[in-house]
């Protein structure tokens, strides 16, 4: 028997995280919490993943 590890899809989902503002992908993948700054409009935002 070999194990293949391909029954985590749901758990190594790759989240989208958004400006608020102007939309723009700022970042791809799976956080806890982290501060970003948008390269197109300056904002400054906590992206939170409300997934876990
Ligand atoms: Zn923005």
């Amino acid at each position: 028997m070999n194990k293949k590890g391909n029954g985590l899809s749901d758990l190594n989902r790759i989240i989208e995280y958004r400006c608020p503002v102007c939309n723009r992908l700022l970042m791809k993948g799976k956080i806890i919490t982290v501060e970003t700054k948008c390269p197109k409009c300056k904002k400054i935002s906590i992206l939170r993943n409300t997934a876990i």
